[in-house]
């Protein structure tokens, strides 16, 4: 069984088009860990996509802020508006659907998928020592996450943490060799806002069988993602960013 791996869509209908474009053919499910709306301007059309392709989808912060779920005084002037501009925009079936999603982790076919880190769903996992504290309490192969929209996780090694990098500027691929004896953090990064400095989306191509994990980034419209935030009225510094990559 070959796996598409997102995370962090965000509403970002042109970034979810250009990676099932690129990926058609190539998998057999598709898996989420979490954020599949808030930010982007296509809540509807991601969920509703969502509901019919998504195989498993662990709920994110995002997804709870979008249907009510949250407390938005935790949240920064701009995803606050953008939360409360999602919850107005999102039909009552598509609002019911991410109500209902799994909080993390969730166990698929000997691995497992977590929005921020397997203890905490609202837990960033940005360093290695953040990584040696979840690797304490994991004992699945491998573990995918989202949450810091930058690609590349940690390898346990031996007591070793090791730091997994996002793929090239140059690169449109990078292999990551699973070894049995190692434990794996993978975050396959954002594919509709990534913060990685790198603007393109990213995701991950996984075969448990085979053992072989590809981390990838695909170019995609970034000039008409922006012009449906502009056109829906969204704060600025969402269309912003996504060209930085920030
Ligand atoms: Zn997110």
């Amino acid at each position: 069984m070959r796996y598409l791996i997102v995370s962090d869509i965000h509403a970002n209908w042109e970034a979810l088009q250009a990676v099932l474009d690129a990926t058609a053919g190539q998998y057999d499910q598709i898996l989420c860990c979490g954020d599949l709306v808030g930010y982007g301007a296509d809540p509807n059309a991601v969920t509703d996509w969502a509901r019919k392709n998504v195989h498993v989808i662990v709920r994110g912060n995002h997804d709870r802020a979008s249907v009510g779920m949250e407390d938005l005084e935790w949240f920064n002037p701009v995803a606050k508006a953008a939360a409360l501009w999602t919850q107005r925009e999102l039909r009552p079936d598509n609002a019911a659907f991410i109500r209902n999603l799994p909080k993390g982790p969730c166990a698929v076919a000997g691995f497992q998928m977590v929005h921020g880190s397997p203890l905490d769903e609202d837990e960033y996992l940005v360093g290695a020592a953040d990584a040696v504290a979840a690797f304490s309490y994991i004992s699945a192969r491998v573990t995918f996450f989202g949450h810091t929209h930058l690609q590349g996780g940690f390898i346990w090694n031996h007591s070793r943490i090791e730091t997994v990098g996002k793929t090239g500027p140059q690169a449109a691929r990078q292999l990551l060799d699973i070894d049995p004896d190692c434990l794996y953090l993978v975050n396959p990064g954002s594919v509709g806002q990534p913060r990685d400095g790198d603007a393109r989306a990213a995701y991950v191509i996984y075969d448990p069988a085979d053992q072989f994990l590809f981390y990838h980034r695909q170019p995609y419209d970034i000039a008409a993602a922006q012009g449906r935030i502009r056109q829906a009225g969204l704060p600025e510094p969402l269309a912003f960013r996504l060209a930085a990559g920030r």
